[in-house]
This record gives C-alpha cells, sequence and structure tokens, in this order.
C-alpha cells in the first residue's frame, strides 16, 4: 500500500468515528439540501438544462484547442495577455515574475481552487509577499492555517461558535461575536488591504472564449473588489473552464448557482473582458490570464475526460455518504469528494491516488445530482479498472479477485461446503476487505440447493 492510501485509511478512519464533525456537516448540508429544491423552481425542465449543459462543455471540450485560442485572440485584443502554463511550477513563475515586476509587497486574492492546486499562498509567502484570502470561508480557513475543507465552502466544517473562538485566538476579538459581528470584523481587515495591494488574483468560473472573457461568480463582492482595486488583476483558470460563447451564461449562471448553493442567482456575477480601456476609471491597469493545464490534458486523452465538464458546484460532494463521513481534509488532496476522487488520480498519479477511487460505495448519488450529468461513478469504475489494467494492484489483491473469479465460475466450488464453512474460509482470505467492511456472509444454501427446492413445489 502506497504512503498516500495509508494516510488517507487512517485520516478517515479516525474522522469517521467523529460524531461532532458528523453533526456539524450534517448541519450545514441539510441546509444545503432544503434550498436547492428552491433553486430548481427556476426551471421548467431541469433534466433538459442539465444535458443542453452536458452537450455545451462536450462541445466546449472537443474544440478546446479552437475555443482557447479564440479566447486568446478576443482578450489579448484589448490589452489583456495570455500565459499558458503547463505546469505549477510554470503558473507560479509567471506570477512570481509578474509580481517582481510590480515590486508587489501584498496580494488580494478571491477564491479559487486553481490557486490552492498550485499552492500559490505559500509560494507567495515563501517570496516575502503577503497573501491575503478575501472571501470569508477561506480567510477563515487561512486564519487557522487549514486547507479548503470543501470546493464552495471552504469553512463548511466550523461551527459558527468554532470561528468565534479562531477569531478570539487570533485576531482578540471577544470569543462570542455573532456571525454578522464577525463579518464585519473579517470586512475591517480586509478593505484596507484591497487599497493597499499591488497584485489581485483571482479564479474564473468560466473563461469565455466568443468575447475573450472570464466570468466570475461569487456571494460577497470580494472578487470583484480584488479585480478592481489593484493596478495589475492576474486570473489563474484551468484550461477546462472554457465555454463557446457568452450566451452560453444564460444556462450555465443559474446552474451552478442551483446546484451550487441553492440560490437562483448567485449575488455577484462579473465578466471581465481586459484592463481599463482608455476614458475608463476603473479596473487594473494590465490584467494576465493564465491558463494552467497541470494534468488536464493528461484526462482529455482518457476515457474520463468527462470529468472536465466540471463546473466545481460541489453538489457531488454533498451527496456522497463517503464524503460526509470522512469529511474533505481527509482526502489530502486539493478536489474531494467523488470528481477529486477521479480528478486526482488522473491529473497526478495514479499509484499514488488509485486509492480514492475505491473509496466510493458506487451508489451513483453523485452522478444523480450533477448539473452537467457527468456519469461520476462509472468514471471511478473505469478508473479502478485503468488501474489494474496498468498492473497498478498489489499482488495480494489480485491473488484474491483470481480466486475468486474461479470459484464463482465453478459451480461445483461454489456448491462446496455449508455457508459457515465458506464464511469462515473467505473472511480469513478477504481480511483486507473484511478491514473496512462488514464480514462476508454466505447463503446457509447454495444456489441449486434452493433452485431444487423451489423446483420441487
Ligand atoms: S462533478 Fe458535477 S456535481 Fe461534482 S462538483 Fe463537478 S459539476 Fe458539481
Amino acid at each position: 500500500m502506497t504512503e498516500t492510501a495509508e494516510s488517507f485509511i487512517a485520516k478517515s478512519t479516525i474522522k469517521s468515528a467523529d460524531l461532532e464533525h458528523r453533526r456539524k456537516i450534517n448541519f450545514n448540508i441539510a441546509k444545503y439540501n432544503a434550498v436547492v429544491p428552491v433553486g430548481k423552481t427556476q426551471f421548467t425542465n431541469v433534466m433538459l438544462a442539465r444535458e443542453r449543459a452536458k452537450n455545451a462543455k462536450w462541445r466546449a471540450l472537443e474544440t478546446l484547442d479552437q475555443q482557447l485560442e479564440e479566447f486568446e485572440m478576443q482578450f489579448t485584443r484589448r490589452g489583456g495577455k495570455v500565459i499558458w502554463a503547463e505546469t505549477t511550477e510554470s503558473a507560479l513563475e509567471a506570477i512570481g515574475k509578474i509580481c517582481k515586476e510590480k515590486s508587489c509587497t501584498t496580494v488580494v486574492k478571491s477564491k479559487s481552487m486553481v490557486s490552492e492546486e498550485i499552492h500559490l499562498n505559500s509560494f507567495l509567502e515563501k517570496n516575502g509577499i503577503e497573501s491575503v484570502e478575501t472571501d470569508l470561508g477561506e480567510y477563515i480557513q487561512q486564519l487557522d492555517g487549514e486547507p479548503p475543507y470543501h470546493i464552495v465552502t471552504p469553512a463548511m466544517h466550523k461551527s459558527k461558535e468554532d470561528v468565534a473562538r479562531l477569531f478570539a485566538e487570533k485576531l482578540g476579538t471577544p470569543d462570542n461575536l455573532t456571525p454578522e459581528e464577525l463579518t464585519l470584523v473579517a470586512r475591517d481587515k480586509m478593505r484596507m488591504k484591497y487599497t493597499s495591494a499591488q497584485v489581485g488574483i483571482t479564479g474564473a468560473n468560466f473563461i469565455l472564449a466568443d468575447i475573450g472573457a472570464i466570468a466570475i461568480t461569487e456571494n460577497e463582492g470580494n472578487a470583484r473588489l480584488s479585480c478592481a482595486f489593484p493596478k495589475t488583476h492576474i486570473v489563474v483558470a484551468g484550461i477546462e473552464k472554457v465555454l463557446p460563447a457568452a450566451t452560453d451564461l444564460g444556462l450555465f449562471w443559474p446552474l451552478l448557482s442551483t446546484y451550487g448553493t441553492g440560490q437562483k442567482v448567485t449575488v455577484y456575477n462579473t465578466i471581465v473582458t481586459g484592463p481599463k480601456q482608455e476614458g475608463e476609471t476603473d479596473g487594473p491597469d494590465e490584467m494576465y490570464v493564465i491558463l494552467l493545464d497541470n494534468g488536464r490534458t493528461n484526462l482529455l486523452k482518457t476515457e474520463t475526460r468527462e470529468a472536465l465538464y466540471c463546473i466545481r458546484c460541489g453538489a457531488c460532494l454533498n451527496a456522497c455518504p463517503v464524503y460526509k463521513n470522512i469529511g474533505g481534509h481527509s482526502y489530502e488532496v486539493t478536489y474531494s469528494g467523488p470528481i477529486g476522487s477521479i480528478i486526482t488520480p488522473q491529473m497526478k498519479d495514479m499509484e499514488d491516488y488509485k486509492h480514492l477511487s475505491n473509496a466510493s460505495s458506487l451508489c451513483g448519488n453523485c452522478t444523480e445530482v450533477c448539473p452537467v450529468r457527468i456519469n461520476l461513478h462509472e468514471l471511478l469504475l473505469k478508473n479502478r479498472h485503468e488501474a489494474v489494467e496498468n498492473g497498478i494492484s498489489s499482488f495480494g489483491e489480485r491473488m484474491a479477485w483470481k480466486l475468486w473469479k474461479q470459484a464463482s465460475l465453478n459451480r461445483k466450488m461454489m456448491n462446496m461446503g455449508s455457508g459457515k464453512l465458506k464464511n469462515m474460509v473467505t473472511n480469513k482470505i478477504f481480511t483486507a476487505w473484511t478491514a473496512h467492511h462488514g464480514k462476508l456472509a454466505f447463503s446457509p444454501k447454495t444456489f441449486n440447493q434452493m433452485w431444487e427446492e423451489r423446483k420441487g413445489h
């Protein structure tokens, strides 16, 4: 077993026994579950909308090269600059170079999972640049020195009392502040940073090819401030975020808000088309978009490419019985839950992360809730299949399945011995299974015995 798999099993074993953790997660997911049906009421046919969204993403990904080039052409026309980054290192190098050129000491950053993926904050810190998370959830996590717990709600595992205690400890506020008071404290701290930061860094929910723009969806307005105040705006976006046309947003904005937070529309939806133009009063002097590959083209060439349709709404995490028990941090990767368990082994390393694809009951709840109809549970199976095909499985695992297959294909063997005996033998052999699952339980009678009995009636 790899070190990553061992650590995952150890962390998830502890977390799944933590009832207080489960209570907080269930409380927050119950709130989410209560509002999603409200968001859905805006669609006359929600399934049709989801199918259309899937088709749009299929089109975008099938013509990804053309879409990205179209974006680059349109965006650079208005003075924006595009940087193609193949790896984490090249993205960080580009950001470091821009920050150096601007003599940057402070960066304001809005929520972006891609920046988590490339570990941007620690890179900036190492280079002596203060990076301030401006999304409240991310700010809380940054104060606590923890990565985000969930792709939409970074501090989902914390109760309001936990946050009040954290603020008291780190910022010296009274430890009984209400959520509104805590928000005001965070806002006060951040507002000063917007005006002093030289660089603002955001992600992009969508890259709009036809008009050469990026679209950002948020509820707090912090992303708008992060790109409007500083003189330089850097966007880091995965290449799969592309949509062929700005009009596609008519479908994707309501789907993202409904499945992400149960809102009919997210509070702030911003389209940014480039740096400040002549005669305009707002906006940065310079704007860069870093198009990040970082393993996405590996995914594109596999049968699991459909995972690139993901719009990061987080619905599959909220629906997953495994996620709800082990929580986001046990995965120890940027993207957790069902979607993370599919893309991580493909984007990083199958051997190190294949265990994530096995951490699923394959109940299909994720597929059921995905707004872009990704066949998530089937893709998890495809990953498992690929790992076995490539010989990335232990000797014990291979032997166990060989034995199981031979026995199942042999009627005489299946009819041998009583149910009790079979239980005893198999539970001794399949210890890797029984360590984390219920014991195997054979029927007291064989299929043939039951068949004969039935025929006798
Ligand atoms: S896979 Fe689907 S449900 Fe999961 S985060 Fe992506 S879009 Fe949302």
